[in-house]
Order: C-alpha cells, then sequence, then structure tokens
C-alpha cells in the first residue's frame, strides 16, 4: 500500500505560473488589467468564439448569461440533475424555475431524447453540462432549440479543450461558460468565462460583471484612461483579477498536453478495471468528439457489495488513496428536496447514478505508478467486500 496520500485532484503549478503573479504582484496593478486582456484573447482564441468575457467564476457567468437574456420570474430552464449545484442555483436565482431532464447511462450527459418532453411554452433555455469533459450531443439539442426557438447555453465547466465533432467547445452558435476552479483543466485559481458569438449578449455581460460601468472602464486609473466613467445599469463584482489572468496565461499552452495526459490515465482505469463486475466504467459517445477527460467517474455496482458508495469512499482513504463526488444528483440536495422535490422514478437514471458515482484520482501531474496504486486499492475494496 502507498505511504502517501493522492488526493483526487490537484492543479499544476509551475515556475512560470509562480513567477507572472510576482510580475503582477510587483508591478502595481493586481486586479483586471492588461493580464486580463491578454488572458482573454489567447482563451477566446484557442476556442474560436468571436467574443470571450473573463470573470471571477462560472458561476458568475451562469448568473450574468441568464440575466442578460432577460431569464426571471415565470419562465422554465431546462437542465441536467448530474451537474454542480451552481449551474441550478443560478437558475433559481434569477427567480426562473430549473426543469430537470434525466441524463444517458454511460457517458452521464443529459438524454436529449427526454429534453424534448420537457419543454413548455414557458420554456427559455437548456443548459446542458459537457459531463466530465465528454461533449454532449449538440447538434438534435440546436435542432430543439430552432424548433421551439429557445436558447442553449453550455455549462462548459469540464470542457475546456472538448469538441464536438471537430468543433472546439466555445466556437459553436451558443453561449458556453467555462471555470478555471483549481481542479478543472486548467486553472486561474478561481476564475471563469464567458465564450459567445452573440456581441449583444457580450456587451450586456460585459457591462454587468463590473458595476454597469461602460467599456473599458478598467483603464479609469491607467495613462490611456479617462478617471470619468458612467454607470450604465447596476452591475454585480464579477471581474477577473490580473493575479488570476497571469495564471491563466501559463496554463492555456498546456492544455492539449494536460488532457493528453488525462486520457492515458483514464484509458489506464478503463483498461484496468474493465474486468470487475462491481463498476460500471464511464462510456465515449458514439459521434466524432475530443474528450477532455476532466472527470473519470464509475459507478460503484453497490448491490454486488456490503457497503455504499460513501463507505466505499471511506475505505479508499484507507489505502491512502482520495475520491471525488460529481456528482450527488441535484434533486437528492437538502434544498432541492424540500423545494423543488423530484421523485426519483421522474429521474431513474440520475437517481441511480447519484447513489454509485465517485471520481477516481485524475490530474496530469499524477505519474502511472500512483494510478497504477489507485486500481489496486479499488480491486482490494471490492475483495474486501464482495457479496
Ligand atoms: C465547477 C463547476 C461550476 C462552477 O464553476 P466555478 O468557476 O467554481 O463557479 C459550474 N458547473 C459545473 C458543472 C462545474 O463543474
Amino acid at each position: 500500500m502507498r505511504t502517501t496520500f493522492l488526493p483526487f485532484s490537484t492543479p499544476t503549478i509551475e515556475d512560470a505560473e509562480i513567477n507572472e503573479v510576482v510580475d503582477s504582484l510587483k508591478s502595481g496593478w493586481i486586479t483586471t488589467g492588461p493580464k486580463v486582456k491578454r488572458f482573454e484573447e489567447a482563451f477566446r482564441a484557442y476556442v474560436g468564439a468571436p467574443f470571450a468575457i473573463p470573470l471571477s467564476s462560472a458561476t458568475a457567468g451562469l448568473h450574468l448569461t441568464l440575466l442578460a437574456l432577460g431569464i426571471g420570474e415565470g419562465d422554465e430552464i431546462i437542465t441536467t440533475p448530474m451537474t454542480f449545484a451552481s449551474t441550478v442555483s443560478m437558475i433559481v436565482l434569477c427567480g426562473a424555475t430549473p426543469v430537470l431532464a434525466d441524463i444517458e447511462p454511460g457517458t452521464l450527459n443529459i438524454d436529449v431524447s427526454k429534453v424534448r418532453d420537457k419543454i413548455t411554452p414557458r420554456t427559455k433555455a437548456i443548459i446542458p453540462v459537457h459531463f466530465a469533459g465528454q461533449s454532449c450531443d449538440m447538434d438534435p439539442l440546436f435542432s430543439l432549440a430552432a424548433e421551439f426557438g429557445v436558447k442553449i447555453i453550455e455549462d462548459a465547466a469540464h470542457a475546456a479543450g472538448t469538441e464536438y465533432k471537430g468543433k472546439r467547445i466555445g466556437s459553436l452558435k451558443s453561449i458556453s461558460i467555462f471555470s478555471f476552479h483549481p481542479n478543472k483543466n486548467i486553472t486561474t485559481g478561481e476564475g471563469g468565462m464567458v465564450c459567445t458569438a452573440d456581441e449583444a449578449l457580450a456587451e450586456e455581460v460585459s457591462l454587468l460583471k463590473f458595476h454597469g460601468m461602460n467599456r473599458e472602464a478598467w483603464k479609469r486609473f491607467a495613462a490611456s484612461g479617462s478617471p470619468n466613467y458612467d454607470i450604465m445599469l447596476p452591475g454585480f463584482k464579477y471581474n477577473m483579477m490580473d493575479i488570476q489572468a497571469a495564471i491563466g496565461i501559463h496554463q492555456l499552452p498546456k492544455l492539449d498536453n494536460f488532457i493528453d495526459r488525462r486520457r492515458d490515465i483514464a484509458e489506464f482505469y478503463n483498461r484496468e478495471l474493465v474486468d470487475l463486475d462491481e463498476l460500471a466504467l464511464p462510456t465515449y459517445a458514439p459521434y466524432r468528439q475530443r474528450h477532455a477527460w476532466h472527470l473519470y467517474t464509475p459507478l460503484v455496482r453497490i448491490e454486488q457489495l456490503t457497503i455504499d458508495r460513501d463507505r466505499f469512499m471511506e475505505e479508499l482513504k484507507k489505502h491512502n488513496i482520495g475520491s471525488g463526488l460529481h456528482y450527488k444528483a441535484i434533486h437528492h440536495h437538502a434544498w432541492y428536496r424540500k423545494n423543488k422535490p423530484v421523485p426519483d422514478n421522474a429521474l431513474p437514471i440520475a437517481s441511480y447514478a447519484s447513489e454509485r458515482i465517485l471520481s477516481l484520482p485524475l490530474f496530469p501531474k499524477m505519474t502511472m505508478d500512483d494510478a497504477g496504486d489507485v486500481v489496486e486499492a479499488v480491486k482490494s475494496v471490492i475483495m474486501e467486500f464482495r457479496r
């Protein structure tokens, strides 16, 4: 058994990132400035989006996108129960009603055939989440959106570098929201980016992100700016700082290598764990895509074991292996159980996955020996608690 603890994820921060942050700190320009502009432009070009708006988080991006689209009281937004809470919480905080459509069993992405059933005259948008970095099936979603006149907002928090049929997520005719939280495929500490081809929406999100000040107001203390500014509407404080962008500038060029490394580890797990009946491994969608392998999330078939998923995770920890929970389904969380109850039989696949899913360690810095330790620990927990 390994002697040190292997966390489920840890970011790869090297000298370039550290030196760039130090440079920002010494420069006297810490908050939104030239480095945010550089990161915005580099990320925009990488994903192939006409417009990109850097923000303090993906949650901020979801919030502002919904507000900019005028979504509020009386509107319904269809999304997946297999996501981080913020996707659904932002819908609720805008005053709209989240409507959960079930997921597909293998990819755990939203099931497009279930989305159709949920569309009503009140539906304003669909928020697919590219679960674990694997693209949702976007063509049928775009067809539905066109048929019913609803918007597609991609929660692309897992999907920096993901491609769908040869196109990068961020370059499709929709709105894509990325996250740079430390666990995500690239990080800025905390951070997010809204990418879109819709210029009016980009303008509105830009205004809302920083007090509703008119464009380029961040320059008002610089030689090239004017200290005067105007408040165009009451806005939020969701801007990204230069010390965050300083990290991102050096993370982005590594993203493709990070993804290759993640794929190697995920495919090692797939090969090594395939014979275990007690696990249901993640599967690839049938269409052409690049999976960014943000997470590796097998389901534990608890009916074949004497322990539940939470105990399984505790047992892994006894072997010095960390794991994550992505995700307990939205309708299983306390607030949603109480305020937006959905019976399990209305979302059978998500309810099933919610009780069985866990995330095994997956990050670029881990070695194949680390991955071997994970496999060994998973196998010994299964041996010990097999029925
Ligand atoms: C991480 C995450 C978010 C929120 O991202 P933040 O940048 O932490 O706000 C939203 N949705 C999904 C699916 C996520 O994984």
